[in-house]
């Protein structure tokens, strides 16, 4: 493996990571879809959404022609509607929840409509939030990612100040450094960034990490609160032998390389084992391709059964050319003079249910083997457990523990820590789940945050 500048043209590199989803191009075209939603009396996509989306409402704001009405109502519920839109695996949420699946037709396209206003009032910058008058209160936001940001714009229109210590020298989080650049772009997550902060009263300080150079007792004193979003964001290893080898890197860093500098610098093989098969393996194995590597083949230990990404997701990266290999275990990887030349993987076959009901692989004693010059993991992310336990935070494996329900604002979620005035919420506290998951967190938090420092 080797960086080779330029071996894509710079309209190939464009191409290829185009925005996968374009957007309606007229009004027509989104009102014919619109107008097919029956606005059901006790939405069930509104139900399976996390963060609550009154969908038949904001559609109907649609037909009506009122997409300020429609894009406010989709931000009430989800300021990050518009990312959300784009990035939501919504065949297992909002659209797999449609009535029209039980009749056996194309559910209404509601990523795609809900995309059409919070676009326009992204781009249009259209103002549709006022702040509340100061209250003299200041909360501190560990994270710039969905769940911070979420927590801040809800925290801002309060009328709290809001100041977000971000560990990247850009917002966004998983958004910007973390998903597909075809799902989600550079561009749009800027400007949905400065969307989100055109409210007012939220300040950004970036390149701040806690446990290096911010830390929470001084946050604590500092602040009348402190809202915990950092996410998770170490790899899991495969502890196997050869993780070492030049050419072998893990998913995270290698989409967070695609996200953070320019695609011919980002150095990819020309044949690429993918190892995992859930959303963040195939952003790496999809990007690999995009990026110009001419084989890329997805490794799983277990069946398509079990497999942790989407149908929709599967279908994108064979829709790219990735080969996925069924039950197929990583064994070692192999290198020669230090570089990356094979993939051993114990052939598997499904076994009995585990604890997870999934089957469990059984190895069946024989060897597939790879040719490869490049090796990603994607065997899923851990949580910071040095950090959480350094802050003195109670926790369970690092994932931040959260259980004074009484200091919660909303009944059932609890968003408080083990230190009073410390809240935490998102990926850090369930180990990573979805972005509109995150968004609802700091819904939770800030509803918390306010009951605290108001009624504390
Ligand atoms: Fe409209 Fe489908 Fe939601 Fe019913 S379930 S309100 S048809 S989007």
């Amino acid at each position: 493996m080797a960086i080779r500048d330029n071996r894509l043209t710079d309209e190939e590199y464009a191409r290829n990571f185009a925005d996968i989803h374009p957007p309606f191009e007229t009004r027509d075209a989104a009102l014919v879809d619109a107008n097919r939603c029956l606005y059901c009396y006790d939405a069930p996509c509104t139900k399976s959404c996390p963060t609550g989306i009154d969908v038949p409402k904001f559609i109907k704001q649609i037909v009506t022609d009122n997409l300020k009405g429609s894009a406010h109502t989709i931000f009430q519920s989800n300021i990050m509607g518009g990312g959300c839109s784009r990035v939501c695996p919504v065949e297992k949420l909002c659209e797999g929840a449609c009535v029209y699946n039980l009749m056996e037709e194309a559910p209404i396209p509601i990523a795609r409509l809900q995309r059409y206003p919070t676009e326009k009032a992204i781009r249009g910058k259209w103002p549709l939030f006022q702040r509340a008058a100061p209250t003299g209160k200041k909360v501190a936001v560990v994270g710039a990612g969905p769940s911070g940001l979420s927590a801040a714009h809800v925290l801002a229109r309060a009328g709290v100040e809001v100041t977000i210590f971000e560990k990247e020298p850009k917002g966004g989080g998983l958004m910007t450094y973390g998903i597909a650049a075809y799902k989600v772009t550079p561009e749009f997550c800027a400007e949905e960034l400065e969307y989100i902060l055109s409210i007012g009263g939220i300040t950004v300080r970036y390149e701040q990490e806690l446990g290096r150079n911010l830390h929470l007792a001084d946050l604590r004193r500092d602040y009348d609160a402190v809202y915990l979003a950092f996410g998770v964001g170490l790899a899991r290893q495969l502890d196997i032998p050869g993780e070492d080898h030049a050419g072998v890197i893990d998913a995270i860093k290698f989409i967070y390389c695609i996200r953070a500098g320019s695609y011919p610098a980002v150095p990819v093989g020309d044949k690429v084992a993918v190892i995992g098969m859930g959303m963040t393996a195939i952003d790496a194995a999809t990007q690999a391709r995009r990026l110009g590597a001419k084989e890329v083949t997805l490794v799983y230990r277990r069946t398509q059964a079990e497999m942790p990404c989407t149908e929709t997701e599967l279908n994108i990266a064979k829709a790219d050319g990735c080969r996925i290999v069924w039950l197929a275990a990583p064994k070692a990887i192999l290198a020669d003079s230090g570089r990356v030349t094979q993939l051993i993987c114990g052939e598997m076959e499904p076994g009995p249910p585990d604890a997870s009901g999934r089957r469990s692989p059984v190895d069946t004693g024989r060897t597939i083997i790879f040719d490869v010059d490049m090796v990603i993991k994607a065997a899923g992310q851990i949580p910071f457990e040095e950090l959480v336990a350094a802050e003195g935070l109670e926790h369970n494996k690092g994932r931040i523990a959260v259980n004074q329900a009484a200091l919660t604002g909303s009944a059932g979620v609890s968003t408080a820590t083990s230190i009073p005035g410390i809240f935490a919420g998102g990926d850090n506290v369930n180990g990573g789940k979805e972005v509109v998951d995150a968004v609802q967190a700091g819904k939770d938090a800030a509803a918390a945050i306010l009951n605290f420092i108001n009624h504390g």
